[in-house]
């Protein structure tokens, strides 16, 4: 139940990914027969990718690294060519990859201004829109936390940024493939997306760039992906990734209704069971497989080891910064004190879960709470 700290790859995503590693081994660049059948299976997944979020054209699809190249080219792209323009607006939500790209900035002479969120992690639009100004280059929110689950409200964002004439870049690793995306109607000018968010392989992502956005690349060298990110194409990753987003984009109606079922269930039965239980983020805007809780009076990683010996794997938050002993960052935002934030466990659901996982967890998690609690020096006596 740790599906945001990652997918497997789908048995279908590695079958489609298959050929690509000694069948079809052109370089997309070459003109012969064999580059140019690599090319054709590098614009088919540039159409998948571009399918699943609504880009007009396959060619505002960047195949990168990953999330992390695509917000650093996305942040630093705009910067670079954003000569009197020193200010970016994120939200106090953000990922650590936007916001340590904004950290860099900040040493090369940008201003960050943290808009913030409501005590469900929605991002407070009055704030954003007073904090616009005419020296805005960027505008950075995410499309949903990959905590707390919580869904912003993303079209009202694109609206402002679009009527302040600021680009706005999205995201959306959390999100995409999960709940239907459409970068015109949201107005979205450039959009992080992931594979390994989406059961395809790692080390692949991508960055969707509006049209008339201009960038300045991070990487420099033989021209590829329209002069934005130099080097040979991992053409397997990226058929894996093209494969991941149609399938992902086929089955997200089915999908997300059977995961919304098994979340609802999950987060009612901890609920109910487990005094002093509550649920972080937003109860309906959120992403249909993630449940996020706190628990009073003891942390978050012992009921996760506690999980761990009945088969569970569970998150107090992001695996990115779960080395520092820091309390999340977005759950501080949200106004929890670092002892609730210590709290925490995070459970997101998958393609492989079942309502028999589910109840697996409801059944067992109040004992494993009682039996924290009991030996908590935070909890009152009578609590065990
Ligand atoms: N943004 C968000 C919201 C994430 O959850 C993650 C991690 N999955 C990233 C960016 C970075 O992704 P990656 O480590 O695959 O580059």
């Amino acid at each position: 139940m740790d599906y945001a700290g990652s997918t497997p790859v789908d048995p279908r995503v590695k079958e489609a990914m298959e050929p690509y590693f000694s069948e079809v081994y052109g370089n997309p660049s070459s003109l012969h027969s064999a580059g140019r059948e690599a090319a054709e299976a590098l614009s088919k997944a540039r159409e998948q990718v571009a399918g699943l979020v609504n880009a007009k054209a396959p060619r505002n699809i960047i195949f990168t690294s990953g999330a992390t190249e695509a917000t650093n080219l996305a942040i630093k792209g705009v910067a670079a060519r954003s000569k009197d323009k020193k200010e970016i607006l994120i939200s106090a939500i953000e990922h650590i990859s936007v916001v340590n790209v904004c950290r860099y900035l900040q040493k090369q002479g940008f201003t960050i201004r943290t808009v913030p969120v409501d005590s469900y992690g929605l991002l407070d639009l009055e704030a954003l829109k007073e904090a616009l100004s005419e020296k805005t280059a960027l505008i950075s929110v995410m499309y949903a936390n990959n905590e707390i689950g919580t869904i912003e409200p993303v079209r009202e964002i694109g609206g402002i940024a679009r009527d302040a004439g600021v680009p706005f870049h999205c995201d959306a690793t959390a999100a995409c493939g999960k709940v239907p995306i459409d970068v015109e109607k949201e107005r979205i000018d450039l959009l992080t997306i992931s594979s390994n968010d989406m059961y395809g392989p790692k080390g692949t992502g991508a960055l969707y760039v509006r049209d008339g956005i201009r960038l300045e690349p991070l990487i420099h060298g033989g021209g590829q992906e329209r002069g934005l990110r130099s080097g040979t194409e991992n053409l397997p990753n990226i058929a894996g990734m093209g494969a991941a987003a149609e399938l992902a984009g086929a089955e997200m109606e089915r999908e997300g209704k059977r995961l919304t079922g098994l979340r609802d269930t999950l987060i009612k039965g901890v609920l109910d069971s487990i005094p002093e239980s509550y649920l972080n983020g937003h109860p309906k805007k959120r992403l249909p497989n993630n449940a996020h809780f706190r628990f009073s009076y003891i942390e978050g990683e012992s009921i996760i080891l506690s999980l761990d010996m009945i088969g569970v794997q569970a998150a107090s938050g992001s695996a990115c910064t779960s080395k520092t002993l820091e309390p999340s960052k977005c759950l501080t935002a949200i106004g929890l004190s670092h002892e609730e934030a210590h709290g925490s466990l995070q459970l997101t659901l998958g393609r492989s879960n079942t309502m028999e996982d589910v109840k697996y967890v409801v059944d067992n998690l109040p004992g494993i709470i009682k039996r924290l609690r009991a030996m908590s020096p935070l909890a009152p006596k009578m609590e065990s």
